[in-house]
């Protein structure tokens, strides 16, 4: 009898996990992407973003996405959905900042951002990036604070 619903309990689970992948796999096949994203198989861009971006901010975008891929971001959150952990605030954040630190180019990624986003975790993370690399909005470099 336990083992029967045993079972039971692990083919509902594979259920489970494999409609998720479907349904991820299904996203990344037939949906146009809205923004710059990893979908789990490869880097897609939307047009809008090639025509509002530069080519440095594109360049700086796909090294963002490529440091989803990198750190196995979407592949990770499948896995908690599977195991109905989902994904906190915190982490979708921290996610966020470790593809920003994937790309070589910290001032064109948040020019970049600050052109296609006004959200404040997006600012946030311009701000961010302009510090790492001492420039300030609009790529204008900061003055440095200097010790004597
Ligand atoms: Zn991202």
């Amino acid at each position: 009898m336990l083992e029967r619903i045993v079972l039971v309990v692990l083919s509902l689970w594979a259920l489970w996990a494999l409609c998720n992948f479907l349904l991820m796999a299904g996203f990344a096949a037939f949906h146009e992407p809205i923004s710059a994203q990893f979908d789990g198989f490869r880097v897609r861009l939307p047009a809008w973003l090639r025509t509002a971006l530069t080519q440095r901010e594109l360049d700086a975008f796909r090294e963002h996405e490529e440091g989803h891929r990198a750190h196995w971001h979407t592949w990770k959150n499948y896995a908690r959905v599977c195991l109905f952990l989902g994904l906190t605030p915190t982490e979708r954040r921290r996610q966020e900042y470790e593809a920003d630190d994937h790309c070589s180019d910290p001032a064109a990624l948040a020019s970049g951002i600050r052109k296609t986003s006004k959200h404040p975790f997006d600012l946030h993370r311009a701000l961010r990036l302009e510090t790492r690399c001492n420039v300030g909005p609009a790529g204008r470099r900061q003055p440095t604070t200097r010790y004597a």
